[in-house]
């Protein structure tokens, strides 16, 4: 099955696509995840990529396509994925559509002004991917590995609120094109984990 999850920036995305695939034994494709990679490496892309998503912006669509449509062609791609940040406007999403079926769209829906401060309080393991919120990590400590948490670069309070702005720009604009197509599935976002995760089995049933 070939999934997407949709939700704006402090939805809960990763936490819930981290738990949809270890159920479903698919691959976790964030795009977010692989160009900070990139970064991290010191690619060509990453350079390119860095400025845009410190401003909350987001990555020009030439980098970001070849990109994603190199990792689904990947071996462990073949039996479904679960795509986490992609697509992020209707153009990608009209390519998405050229090069592979989706057969369900998971919409995280939430309320918006109460996410700049979710996405804000947000704390990440530069180790192994933890998240968490800084009010369930007082000591700092990643609480899979024992890693410092920090807080990732596009985590800022005025970074989040440009890029929940992109969002409702570009992004929330794909809510009704894949209901268009039939495939759409919401879920209230703003439960706890478990309940949210519930839910999403419900509606990939
Ligand atoms: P995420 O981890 O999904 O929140 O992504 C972090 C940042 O990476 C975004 O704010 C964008 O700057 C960039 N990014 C991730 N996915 C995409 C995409 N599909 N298109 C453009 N930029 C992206």
């Amino acid at each position: 099955m070939n999934i997407i999850i949709m939700g704006a920036p402090g939805s809960g995305k990763g936490t819930q696509a981290a738990i949809i695939c270890k159920t479903h034994s698919i691959p976790h494709v964030s795009t977010g995840d692989l160009l900070r990679k990139n970064i991290a490496d010191g690619t060509e892309l990453g350079k390119q990529a860095k400025a845009y998503m410190n401003a909350g912006q987001l990555v020009p669509d030439e980098l970001v396509i070849a990109l994603l449509q190199n990792r689904i062609a990947e071996e462990d791609c073949k039996n479904g994925f679960l795509l986490d940040g992609f697509p992020r406007n209707k153009a990608q999403a009209e390519v998405l559509d050229k090069t592979v079926k989706i057969d369900i769209a998971l919409y995280l829906e939430t309320d918006l002004n109460k996410l700049a401060a979710r996405a804000a309080g947000r704390r990440v393991c530069p180790k192994c991917g933890y998240s968490t919120s800084a009010d369930k990590a007082p000591d700092g400590k990643c609480a899979e590995c024992g890693e410092n948490l920090i807080i990732r670069d596009d985590d800022k309070l005025e970074v989040v609120q440009n890029r929940l702005k992109v969002y409702a720009q570009n992004t929330a604009p794909l809510i009704d094109y894949y209901q268009a197509k039939g495939v759409l599935k919401t879920v209230d976002g703003m439960q706890t984990i478990e309940a949210v995760n519930a839910a999403i089995e419900e509606a990939l049933k």
